[in-house]
């Protein structure tokens, strides 16, 4: 097995997972459960992590796990007029002017 993402939260490790058993790379969270099963890892420190079990595949992990790190923003939303992409805060599209949805 090779870890290929320390998460920030069991959220973003989730996720992670789930986006790699999608593309068949099967993987597991560690510390997950970080006050359960703590061994050596001072608790503040124990950030989930992301291993997938066939080494093999290590890179095309590490490839899809980057991929999800440079996707845009959840919050970010596209222009029903022109498809601009708009900050989720923005109550109009800044290029043409049409109402966002919410
Ligand atoms: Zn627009």
């Amino acid at each position: 097995m090779k870890r290929v993402h320390i998460a920030p939260t069991l959220l973003d490790a989730q996720l992670a997972a789930d986006a790699l058993s999608s593309l068949g790379i099967a993987s597991h969270i560690f510390n997950a459960n970080a006050a359960g099963a703590l061994g050596e890892v001072p608790f503040m420190q124990a950030q989930p992590e992301i291993w997938v079990d066939d080494d093999a595949q290590e890179a095309r992990a590490r490839e899809v796990l980057a991929c999800l790190h440079d996707a845009p923003a959840r919050d970010e939303k596209a222009c029903p007029q022109c498809g601009e992409t708009n900050p989720g805060n923005f109550m109009s599209c800044w290029q043409c002017g049409g109402a966002l949805p919410d």
